[in-house]
């Protein structure tokens, strides 16, 4: 029965994906940091997609249109730079992850199990845990939401227990989702809110701190990358040029008041770096610069979960150059790479730890981690979660992956957040 089921949902799938038809994504390693830059150009020289980040000594994973393959192949060549084939048909890896994913959802409804870590869950089921957790808790957890272009809930659960004396507490702000086909980001945060809230083992970060939690900065778009397109990365405005309604969307993360448009990012909609047509022209980001409106001033840790590379990277992006906050963002940065790796699996790849743009050799503009640093919050981070694990050749972890991967981040989460308390606590007294 089982077998049959698979066979018709192979055949479903088989008419999706179809714009991936040719499209071939390539493992590729530079040895230092001239390829590393190399790399870089020739991605965006042909407006290529990294799907993991590249750093020297690494496996980047980039995904290659047909047209561009020949010349990309021979460019790679030309500054031999070294390349293995990652996955040599993406429209048919597609399918066959569509496939496992429908097959894994019905193992887990036959076991009737409850965990909410063994599958990528659906935007709705997200919205229903938020929405439950809240009810449950009602002394500690708060709900709000803001609302996405498409008119979807941008939900942000603050979990806050009253302090006796009332004085203000650190904060520490987490989010993901902000690019639509990391799914593990979204899972990852909703693990800590389940610590944070159901099990609230580690009193400490309840008692001495507020948290800020957005599982889902761009829920459009994750409906769109579950439903048809699971490489799309942008939102799914329509209104930023003409061009939108045949390209819509921008990259959230570009769209910050943050040298805006200025490095790495594209004035193009239909290109997947495309800054918008103004600084915070999507609603989502709007929601982002309320926020820090609203808790910027007691902010002393921000993370925005991404995938994948396994990489801490943090401010300037546009430049490489270093923030005043350079050696607490590295201590701390290390502190949180350790604890996630004494809770790694062995075959997970080790965490690089540095300034976003000197790591990746690509420079950003308009994200939020710079934006946030710049307004004032001290430690602010991109935590890239590992993606290219040995026995898998897919875009998104193999859902048997998710609670672990959660769980050893999370270990990093509370490091971080006591750091910080220690380091950058008393700055809001
Ligand atoms: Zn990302």
């Amino acid at each position: 029965m089982r077998v049959l089921t698979l066979v018709a949902l192979f055949a479903v799938a088989y008419a999706k994906h179809e714009q991936y038809q040719g499209w071939k994504s390539y493992y590729v390693r530079p040895s230092d940091q001239t390829q590393l830059r190399s790399l870089t150009s020739i991605v965006q020289k042909y407006k290529l997609d990294f799907i993991s980040k590249a750093s020297v000594g690494r496996n980047a994973v980039v995904l290659v249109k047909p047209q561009y393959n020949d010349v990309f192949l021979r460019e790679l060549a030309d500054q031999t730079i070294a390349y293995t084939v990652h996955v040599n048909d993406v429209k048919a890896q597609l399918d066959i992850e569509d496939a496992q994913l429908e097959a894994r959802k019905s193992i887990t409804k036959d076991e009737d199990s409850t965990s909410i870590f063994d599958r990528y869950l659906e935007l709705e089921e997200i919205d229903a845990y938020l929405a439950d957790i809240a009810k449950k808790n009602p002394d500690l957890v708060t709900l709000q939401n803001g609302t996405s272009f498409e008119g979807r809930p941008i939900n942000l659960l603050k979990i806050s227990k009253p302090s006796d004396d009332e004085t203000e507490k650190p904060i520490i702000i987490i989010d993901a989702g902000i690019h639509s086909r990391e799914w593990i980001g979204p899972s990852t945060a909703l693990y800590a809110i389940s610590k944070l809230v159901d099990e609230a083992i580690e009193q400490d970060l309840i008692d001495e701190l507020d948290w800020v939690i957005l599982p889902m900065v761009n829920p459009d778009g994750y409906k769109y990358s579950r439903t048809t397109d699971p490489l799309w990365v942008k939102t799914r405005s329509t209104d930023n040029d003409e061009k939108s309604v045949e390209c819509p969307g921008a990259d959230a993360n570009s769209n910050f008041d943050f040298y805006w448009n200025l490095f790495g990012t594209s004035s193009d909609p239909c290109d997947d770096n495309y800054a918008g047509s103004k600084v915070h022209s999507e609603v989502e980001v709007q929601y982002g610069q309320q926020n820090l409106e609203e808790f910027g001033y007691r902010t002393v840790l921000y993370i925005s979960l991404h995938s994948y590379g396994s990489q801490i990277l943090y401010s300037w992006g546009h430049d490489g150059t270093l923030s005043q906050q350079a050696f607490a963002l590295q201590t701390v940065g290390i502190s949180i790479a350790n604890a996630i790796q004494q809770n790694a699996k062995p075959n997970y790849p080790r965490y690089i730890v540095g300034n976003s743009a000197l790591v990746t050799g690509q420079q950003t503009s308009g994200s939020t981690v710079d934006y946030l640093h710049y307004n004032g919050i001290p430690l602010t981070y991109n935590l890239v979660l590992p993606g290219v694990l040995d026995n898998t050749r897919g875009f998104n972890p193999d859902p048997t992956e998710i609670e672990q991967i959660a769980k050893e981040t999370w270990a990093g989460i509370v490091v971080g957040a006591r750091r910080a308390k220690d380091l950058f606590g008393n700055w809001i007294k």
